[in-house]
């Protein structure tokens, strides 16, 4: 039997059994086992993890672990560049793009509805949504951690927050600052909109729609004709409160 201490820090914490968190403790282990199997055992999905020290030294996630190692694993750092030290970091995106769960479509349709590429593939089993994020370079959001912890997937981020508004906060603020162009994408398909004439649209909205708006936005990919109707006040609520929650958390 091998024995590792091992100590987690910040919001990685969440994932431990609170007698766990923020405090050394003992890990026992038998045979070959790298330290990103050391760590999921423990219950932190390696996605989320920014940094990793075995005895003070940054390490890449197939480190084998020996008796007596310490064992530091460390969440992103917010206020501090750590891009020359960790060996765990994958290659930086060009644009941040996401790949969610079907379990959080109504969150897929708030990022969309603020702007952001967000890919819901509808049925799709575990291994298609970690293959999409990989191949795509897409964050896979979910909160399934088996799923998170699929080797393939190198951008990844475990939901905490149950409510859908919230969990339009939660990841805004996590990989924020990010470019947010509301109501510019469809909510239905994740296809860009562009601008149409009233006349492009007109045999396909409702009388009192034609006669009371002029402004119309266009899905090219399933069809949807969008205007400032009903639902619109409140889908403005909803991004101006997002907005609003991320900057102040910032500041
Ligand atoms: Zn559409």
């Amino acid at each position: 039997m091998n024995h590792v201490m091992v100590r987690v820090y910040g919001a990685l914490n969440d994932f431990l059994p609170p007698a766990r968190r923020h405090v050394p403790h003992t890990v026992v282990f038998e045979g070959r086992t790298s330290v990103r199997d050391l760590i999921e055992r423990a219950g932190v999905p390696h996605p989320e993890v920014d940094l990793i020290l075995v005895n003070g030294e940054s390490v890449a996630f197939d480190r084998l672990v020996r008796d007596a190692d310490r064992v530091a694993v460390f969440p992103r750092f917010r206020t501090l560049d750590i891009g020359s030290v960790t060996r765990v970091r994958p290659p930086p995106l060009d644009a941040i793009r996401f790949v969610v769960d079907g379990h959080l479509g109504k969150l897929a349709r708030y990022l969309r509805l603020v702007g952001l590429d967000t890919t819901c593939p509808a049925g799709a089993r575990d291994a298609e949504l970690a293959d999409t994020s990989a191949h795509e370079r897409r964050i896979l959001l979910t909160r399934d951690q088996p799923l998170l912890k699929r080797k393939v997937v190198a951008y990844g981020y475990f939901v905490r927050q149950t409510m859908p508004q919230q969990q339009l906060v939660e990841v805004l603020r996590h990989f924020g600052p990010l470019p947010l162009a509301p109501f510019t994408r469809c909510l239905l398909c994740n296809t860009t909109l562009r601008d149409v004439p009233k006349s492009a649209v007109d045999a396909r909205l409702p009388e009192r729609t034609r006669q009371a708006f002029d402004e119309f936005r266009a899905c090219d990919g399933c069809g949807r004709v969008y205007w400032r109707g009903s639902h619109w006040g409140r889908l403005s609520a909803i991004v101006e409160a997002a907005a609003n929650l991320t900057v102040r958390a910032r500041t």
